[in-house]
C-alpha cells in the first residue's frame, strides 16, 4: 500500500433471517414517534406488515415510490409526511424506495431506518439522485445515510429473479470500481473482494428458483459489502457511464449496469492489474473480464445495449456526454476509446 485516507461511514446493521420483527425497537432507538412507511405500489404487502410492527407509531404509508426519484413524487411524499406530522420513515423496499427516503431526508431532514429487499447496496451510500426534466441531479451528502439498516434475507424471498440478478450485478460494479479507485484502501479492497464472492456465489443459485436461505443471506452480505464500497470511493468510468445512458436515454438502471460491467472492466482492468487479480480471485476465474461476462450471461440478465433498445446512432452522443465531467478512472478515455466501448457493449460481443 503507498498512501490512503479511509473515513469510515457511520452505520448502524441490524442483519438475520427475521430482524424485520427489529423494526420497532430500532426506530425507537433512533428517536422516531410518527413514522411513515415507504415503499413502491408493487410492495404493499411489505409496508402493511412493517406498519403492522411499528403499530401505533406508523402514522401512514406512502407507496408511491418511484424508479429514479422524479421530483414530483419528492414533493407529493413531502406533502403527505407533513400533512401526517410524520418525524422519519422506514424505506421498505429496493433502491428507489431508499432513494425516496434520501431524498425525503435531503429536502424535509426526516431521518430513516432501511430495510432493504434487492441487492443494489445504496443503503450503505451517502449517494442521493433526483429526478427533473429528465435529468438526473445526484450529489453525496451524509444526511442521506439510513439511521439504522435492518438487513432480514427472508424480505428477498419474494424479490422477481430479474431483479435479484440485476441489482446483485449493480452491486458487483460498485465493489470493481472501489477496487481501483484513487481512494480505496485495504478495508475498502477487502469488502469489495468479498462482497463480489459473496453474490457471485449465491446469485446463480438463486437463479434457479431455489427457496435457499443461505444463498440470500449470502446475497444481502455481498449487498451490504458492495454498498458499503461504493459509499467509501470515488465512482468511475463504469458509473459515469452508466448514469449517461440512464439520464439521456431513460433506461432501466440495474439493467445498464449488467450491461456495461464486463465492457467497462475489459476497458479498465488491465490499467489496474491489482483490480484485476483481486476480481478473478474473487469469481475464482482465471481472467477476471470473461468471468465477469460470463456471470452475466449465467444470471440471464441483459447482455447488450441493443437489446435494452438503444440505437447504435446513439452511442456518439453518449461518448461525447461522457467526456464533458471529468471523473476518476484508472485509464484515459479519449472519443475514439468511449466509442468502441460503447460499440462493442451495444452488439455485446465480449471484449
Ligand atoms: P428497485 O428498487 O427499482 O426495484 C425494482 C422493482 O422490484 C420494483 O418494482 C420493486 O418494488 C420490486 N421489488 C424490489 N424488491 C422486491 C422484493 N423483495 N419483492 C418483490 N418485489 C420487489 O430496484 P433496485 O435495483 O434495487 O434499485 C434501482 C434504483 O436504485 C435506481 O434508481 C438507482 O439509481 C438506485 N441506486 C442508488 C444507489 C446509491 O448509492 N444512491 C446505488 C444503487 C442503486
Amino acid at each position: 500500500m503507498s498512501a490512503a485516507v479511509y473515513e469510515t461511514l457511520p452505520a448502524r446493521v441490524v442483519f438475520g433471517a427475521g430482524s424485520v420483527a427489529r423494526l420497532a425497537e430500532e426506530t425507537n432507538h433512533v428517536g422516531l414517534r410518527r413514522i411513515l412507511v415507504l415503499s413502491t405500489p408493487t410492495q404493499h404487502d411489505l409496508a402493511r406488515r412493517a406498519t403492522a410492527i411499528l403499530g401505533d407509531r406508523a402514522v401512514g404509508v406512502y407507496e408511491r415510490a418511484r424508479m429514479h426519484v422524479p421530483l414530483a413524487t419528492v414533493i407529493d411524499a413531502v406533502e403527505v409526511a407533513t400533512e401526517l406530522g410524520a418525524d422519519g420513515c422506514v424505506a421498505a423496499g429496493g433502491g428507489s424506495t431508499i432513494g425516496l427516503a434520501k431524498a425525503l431526508s435531503l429536502r424535509a431532514g426526516l431521518p430513516y431506518v432501511a430495510l432493504p429487499t434487492t441487492y443494489a447496496g445504496s443503503e450503505m451510500t451517502p449517494v442521493w439522485g433526483i429526478t427533473e426534466d429528465s435529468r438526473k441531479r445526484t450529489g453525496r451528502d451524509r444526511s442521506v445515510l439510513p439511521r439504522a439498516v435492518i438487513y432480514d434475507p427472508e424480505l428477498t424471498a419474494t424479490v422477481p429473479a430479474a431483479v435479484a440478478a440485476t441489482s446483485g450485478l449493480n452491486a458487483i460494479a460498485h465493489a470493481v470500481e472501489a477496487l481501483y479507485a484513487p481512494d480505496s484502501s485495504p478495508p475498502v479492497a477487502a469488502m469489495a473482494e468479498r462482497g463480489i464472492r459473496d453474490l457471485a456465489e449465491a446469485l446463480p443459485v438463486l437463479r434457479t428458483g431455489a427457496s435457499d436461505g443461505a444463498a440470500r443471506a449470502t446475497a444481502l452480505e455481498g449487498a451490504w459489502l458492495c454498498g458499503a464500497c461504493l459509499g467509501a470511493t470515488t465512482m468511475g468510468l463504469h458509473h459515469k457511464l452508466c448514469h449517461v445512458l440512464g439520464g439521456m436515454l431513460d433506461l432501466p438502471h440495474a439493467e445498464t449496469h449488467a450491461v456495461m460491467l464486463p465492457h467497462v472492466a475489459a476497458f479498465n482492468l488491465p490499467a489496474a492489474p491489482h483490480a484485476a487479480a483481486a476480481v478473478a480471485r474473487a469469481l475464482d476465474a482465471p481472467v477476471a473480464v470473461a468471468a465477469l461476462h460470463k456471470l452475466v450471461t449465467e444470471l440471464g440478465a441483459p447482455t447488450s445495449l441493443a437489446e435494452l433498445g438503444v440505437s447504435r446512432a446513439q452511442l456518439r452522443a453518449i461518448a461525447e456526454e461522457t467526456l464533458t465531467a471529468p471523473y476518476a478512472n484508472p485509464r484515459p478515455a479519449d472519443l475514439r476509446d468511449l466509442t468502441d466501448l460503447l460499440e462493442a457493449a451495444w452488439s455485446g460481443t465480449p471484449a
